[in-house]
């Protein structure tokens, strides 16, 4: 293969466990040069009818299928992505395999059921509004829920006639190849789905310029999707979703202890969820003032009680980080607020850790100052800040002084207050007396700089993977 040395990188990647340092195995370092053949060919599927050709129903059917090869699959599916990003196993089994699945089976069985219009005309005219899918479609997918998040694309994509290219992230491709494997298996046409191993540097900036692809939908850090809505702007102005980061507030109004044990469960999710490493992570606390030391006490003592172990051991509930460099920067940032004089409350890392992972203990920053990176930068690690209002505007105040706008939850049993607070906090979902993105009924998408250009999930996601047209028929 010949490259520009623009482009010149290893041909392979290695996939390396993150718990135990063992190179699980090589993939290929998919070029500009390879990016570009895998879109012709995506388009030439597209334009033979293969599969955009094939009856709404009839996609459904292959899809329904998938979904049922996936079920059987669960089992290797968790673990590839437990090995791959060091996610807890009982968290792949019972989060994210289920979702992926749930994810599939909605959107095949919504394939034939998504309606055009037809406009308002006179009688000498039928103008016919449909939604077409947009040919070559791709995806560029974060390592932290890699097979849920191939899925919230896959399901929409597939089911709206697309052909798709899927870029994995480096250290977590192989659930979404086995992804792919399946889909061949339940009758997938070859070259609809099409799964691009590489860096993001190349593979993924190769794809944000094509000019074949015509939608394209991220799910990754801020920065990185700048960089991609850059390579869009550049090329062919291709549909570009963006879904990045977050610093999500939980809300804690003065009667949230009625909730109890319930309340600091649902806490220590939003905080801990894959050790923090997830852009809805319920990273900052916003406690009322009268119930902020029962809070921080009780809070605290539930983050010590969490196992934390090797990732392939069901009991274990928080993992290492993904890498030594996502420590470095988690532990900088904590480190930092303690020097400018914030408390901080852990309970240490256990004896006998596995002697490889880049294990941080959950923590609980109070105290910080405003300026400080823990309160102020998204940190994708197991730290969560704790600030105290007293009164409803200050709590909103705080929840909006970030650039981030993607998720919210509130406590309280006072329904006004909740929906006062629900609209006044920025963010794309807001939960009420719970730590939930919805279901896949419900839409999902960032405000501010969490988000840009639709959402995910729900019948709202085929906006993404489609282009509306006209058809206007004069009649007699
Ligand atoms: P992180 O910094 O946590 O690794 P990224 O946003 O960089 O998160 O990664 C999310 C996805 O974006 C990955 O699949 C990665 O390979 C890809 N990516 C990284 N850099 C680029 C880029 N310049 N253009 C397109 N995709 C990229």
């Amino acid at each position: 293969m010949s490259r520009t040395a623009a482009t010149r990188v290893e041909e392979t990647l290695d996939v390396v466990n993150p718990a135990t340092g063992e190179l699980i195995t090589t993939v290929p370092a998919t070029s500009e040069q390879d990016v570009a053949r895998a879109a012709e060919r995506a388009y030439e599927v597209f334009a033979d009818g293969a599969w955009a050709g094939r009856s709404p129903r009839e996609r459904a059917t292959v899809l329904l299928r998938l979904a049922d090869l996936m079920e059987c699959d669960a089992g290797t599916l968790a673990r590839l992505d437990c090995e791959d990003a060091g996610k807890p196993i009982t968290e792949c089994r019972t989060g994210d395999v289920p979702a992926a699945i749930e994810s599939i089976r909605w959107f095949a069985e919504a394939a034939d059921k998504v309606f055009g219009r037809l406009a308002p005309t006179g009688h000498d005219s039928l103008g016919l509004v449909s939604r077409e899918p947009v040919g070559v479609a791709a995806a560029i997918l974060p390592w932290n829920y890699p097979l849920a998040m191939a899925a919230w694309k896959v399901g929409p994509a597939l089911a709206a006639g697309n052909s798709l290219l899927l870029k994995p992230a480096e250290a977590t491709p192989r659930s979404t190849l086995r992804l792919a494997a399946l889909a061949a298996e339940a009758g997938l046409p070859d070259g609809v789905l099409t799964v691009l191993t590489g860096h993001g540097t190349v593979t993924g900036a190769a794809l944000g310029r094509d000019p074949l692809v015509r939608a394209l939908s991220f799910t990754g850090s801020t920065a990185t999707g700048r960089r991609v809505l850059a390579g869009a702007a550049a090329s062919n102005f291709k549909r570009v979703c963006l879904e990045m980061g977050g610093k999500s507030p939980q809300i804690l109004m003065p009667d949230a202890l009625e909730y109890g044990d319930e309340l600091i469960g649902h806490m220590i999710e939003a905080a801990f969820l894959t050790m923090g490493q997830n852009c809805t992570a319920g990273s900052r606390v916003l406690v009322h003032h009268g119930i902020a030391e029962e809070v921080l006490e009780r809070f605290t003592a539930a983050a010590r009680q969490l196992t934390v172990g090797d990732p392939a051991d069901p009991r274990t509930r928080v993992g290492p980080l993904i890498s030594r460099a996502a420590f470095d920067r988690v532990a900088g940032a904590v480190d930092a607020a303690r020097s400018a004089g914030a408390h901080i409350h852990t309970g240490g890392l256990p004896h006998g850790l596995p002697a490889y992972g880049a294990y941080y203990p959950p923590t609980v920053v109070s105290r910080a100052p405003a300026d400080s990176d823990v309160l102020t930068k998204e940190l994708f690690g197991p730290v969560v800040t704790v600030q105290t209002f007293t009164s409803e505007e200050e709590a909103v105040r705080l929840a909006n002084a970030t650039e981030y706008g993607l998720a919210a939850s509130v406590w309280t049993r006072d329904l006004d207050t909740a929906f006062r607070l629900a609209r006044g906090v920025e963010a794309g979902v807001v939960s009420i007396n719970s730590y939930s993105e919805g279901d896949i009924t419900t839409p999902f998408g960032g405000w501010k700089q969490s988000g840009f250009g639709g959402a995910e999930k729900s019948t709202d996601a085929f906006a993404q993977w489609t282009r509306q047209k006209t058809v206007w028929i004069r009649t007699r």
